[in-house]
């Protein structure tokens, strides 16, 4: 259920060490929900400030920078950096200084009484006096096999992450909404030219940015179509879609080196609806501008499960030591008025 191994998040057989505290029934003083870069750098954070963090890695470990290739806006990496050896050498970095690391997702959480009582997997339960939430956003994708296949190796979600790999080349984007029409507007900066194909007659997208793009001279149109396979290799990259008219059900290929999917995310906030204050698109919604307090008492939030308009992991893992640095603040508080036994080494620092 734990593993002190950073990297590998997978149950351990029976007859391993016992649980971490916290799945006893003693509450740990913190725990976070998920292992992309929000959550791990709040670990960093929260381990160097004594609290001996529980993290627990969600299903897809390492998060969305575990599922691309090259990183290049990483602060620190001058020649770039692999996504998942970025995130490798986070985990490194918080367990070094005492993040312990528990597979599997937080399937239902009681916040209505502290300690928070969450639920991993169906069954294991654990308390803790604080929550960090880091859960993402997963990007919504086509449902075709070939896109998982491709994924990072010419397919993206991310115009602003990929679109530089693109310099010089014809590519396409799928999507009719305003994210659709942004991230190809964006990407006419590296492309020849940029292709959006949308399965139905008409945009959904605002006016505004349905203008801007119509009258951009590298961005053209396909309508009522779908993109029926992506054909490629993980070595090669993409070199053609199957698109598919859903009027007259003709399939043509479309030769393009590289496929935006801008069909929209959804944050992985379902296990806290009905007890967090989400927005309409099931975000969660920050207290106040500069903080990561939710509506809920020692509760924080960070990350891509926060943020709709950046969605960088530069941007997440700046809010995830926001979120570590209120927590660690509102338990010294709390410890204060309720007179816990203090992390090892906290009295010192004060
Ligand atoms: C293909 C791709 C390429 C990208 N490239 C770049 C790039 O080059 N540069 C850049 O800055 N950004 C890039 N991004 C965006 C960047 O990856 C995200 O902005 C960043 O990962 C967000 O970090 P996060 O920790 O908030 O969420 P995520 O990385 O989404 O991590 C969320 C974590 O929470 C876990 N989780 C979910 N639900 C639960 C639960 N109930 N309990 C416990 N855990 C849970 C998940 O399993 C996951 O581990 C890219 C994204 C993608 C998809």
């Amino acid at each position: 259920m734990t593993s002190k191994n950073p990297g590998s998040g997978h149950a351990p057989a029976s007859g391993s060490p016992a649980p971490p505290a916290g799945t006893r029934g003693d509450p740990r003083h913190v725990v976070i929900l998920g292992s992309g870069c929000a959550g791990l750098t709040a670990a960093v954070y929260a381990a160097r400030g004594n609290l001996h963090p529980l993290l627990v890695n969600g299903h897809e470990s390492g998060g969305q920078l575990s599922l691309t290739t090259e990183v290049e806006n990483f602060p620190g990496f001058p020649t770039g950096i692999m996504g998942p050896e970025l995130i490798e050498h986070m985990r490194k970095q918080a367990a070094r200084f005492g993040t312990e690391y528990m597979a599997g997702s937080a399937t239902a959480a009681d916040l209505s009484a502290r300690p928070f009582r969450l639920t991993v997997d169906g069954k294991h339960e654990v308390h803790t006096r604080t929550l960090i939430i880091a859960s993402g956003a997963s990007a919504r994708m086509l449902g075709i096999e070939s896109e998982k296949r491709l994924l990072g190796r010419g397919l993206s979600t991310c115009a602003t992450c990929d679109g530089f790999f693109f310099r010089g080349h014809e590519i396409a984007v799928v999507g009719g909404g305003d994210s659709a029409m942004e991230e190809a507007t964006f990407l006419t900066k590296f492309a020849t030219k940029v292709t959006v194909v949308h399965r139905r007659e008409e945009l959904r997208a605002s006016k505004i940015m349905q203008d801007r793009a119509r009258g951009n001279p590298k961005i053209e149109f396909i309508f009522d179509s779908t993109v029926d396979e992506v054909i490629g290799t993980k070595e090669g990259g993409i070199t053609s879609l199957k698109l598919r008219n859903l009027k007259t059900d003709a399939i043509t290929d479309f030769a393009t080196r590289g496929l935006f999917v801008a069909i929209g995310h959804t944050p992985n906030t379902q296990a806290y609806a009905g007890q967090l204050e989400l927005d309409t698109r099931g975000y969660i919604c920050l207290k106040h501008p500069h903080s990561t307090a939710t509506n809920i008492e020692g509760v924080f939030a960070c990350g891509d499960a926060v943020d709709h308009v950046y969605r960088q992991a530069v941007t997440a893992a700046g809010t995830g030591c926001m979120a570590a640095l209120d927590c660690e603040k509102w338990l010294t508080h709390e410890r204060i008025t309720e007179r816990w036994d203090l992390p090892e080494g906290e009295e010192e620092r004060e």
